[in-house]
């Protein structure tokens, strides 16, 4: 019954077509493209004669933090029956950008939004849910009247039942990946040890671990052991929605190991920025231990 009506409810907005069609509040603009291109750390030179970063494409239309949502808009829609069916867990899976070319300084940008496939009810790790793809256009629009295409970008998200409703946090774990690249810091959790990343050419420590050094480009990895102990930078406070294996609230904290690189954690404690913190390891299984911060006092 309720597969039936997802179905026929996808296919009612995926029929609207363009429901969303919304003007970008500004034209193209070098205030903007600069605070842009600092944010990122791009030094292109081209961005600062007239073209804008691709990349950039969805920040002209996005919506700002005080204005009204789109009440047409066809993902919000789609997810609304899904809440409704009970699927109230929503996952970011993967998103697709397509540009056609560099806009320029001065154009003005319209942005529409059309739902796309609605596939399931498939079993995840997350739990039952659907895959919705919802596809926003880009469009600049000419003087004569013209729309012309510049870039597309395909959304997709899960939308879940949560495995476990009940709120017992000890029914399912959510296993991080491992591979050749982190195996070190998830075998360290299992022995006690915090481990960051180290560069066998250059020394330069780096987490999250990756394959190569950002600074020399080698890729040589070691690791050290680290003091286990940091600074809170920031945190959340994780209040919805519900997350497989975790009681809520989730308190998160990002902080500023000793060593000097960042790491994000739970913690088991209130806190505050500039707390110091210790590093301690709760074992979930033979397989996971997960690292987490516990508070020894306040203040830098
Ligand atoms: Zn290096």
């Amino acid at each position: 019954m309720g597969e039936q009506r997802i179905l026929a409810e996808a296919a009612r907005i995926r029929a609207l077509g363009e429901a969303v069609n919304r003007p970008a509040r500004d034209p193209v603009n070098q205030p903007h493209i600069n605070d842009w291109v600092e944010a990122m750390g791009n030094t292109n030179p081209r961005y600062h004669r007239g073209e804008a970063p691709p990349s950039m494409t969805q920040a002209w239309t996005m919506y700002g933090l005080v204005a009204p949502r789109d009440p047409d808009d066809p993902l919000h829609a789609m997810m609304a029956v899904l809440t409704a069916e009970g699927y109230t867990g929503v996952l970011g899976t993967n998103c697709e950008q397509t540009y056609e070319r560099y806009l320029r300084v001065g154009e003005q940008l319209r942005v529409t939004v059309r739902l796309g496939d609605v596939a399931g009810p498939k079993q995840t790790g997350m739990g039952e849910g659907w895959f919705v793809t919802s596809i926003s256009t880009w469009y600049v629009e000419h003087e004569d009247g013209r729309s012309e295409r510049v870039g597309e970008m395909l959304f997709r998200v899960l939308k879940f039942k949560p495995k476990q409703a009940s709120g017992d946090p000890g029914e399912f774990v959510l296993y991080p990946t491992t591979n050749r690249d982190n195996e070190f810091f998830w075998a360290g959790t299992k022995s006690g040890e915090l481990r960051i990343q180290k560069c066998g050419s250059c020394g330069a420590l780096r987490h999250p671990p990756g394959p190569s050094c950002p600074r020399c480009h080698a890729f040589d990895r070691q690791y050290i052991v680290a003091a286990g102990t940091g600074t809170v930078f920031s945190y959340v406070v994780h209040r919805h929605p519900p997350i497989p294996g975790h009681a809520l609230p989730i308190r998160l904290a990002l902080v500023d190991l000793d060593e000097g690189v960042r790491m994000v954690a739970t913690t088991d404690a209130d806190i505050e920025i500039g707390d110091r913190v210790r590093v301690a390891f709760r074992r979930v299984d033979d397989k996971l231990t997960l690292p987490y911060w516990t508070s020894i006092g306040g203040g830098r």
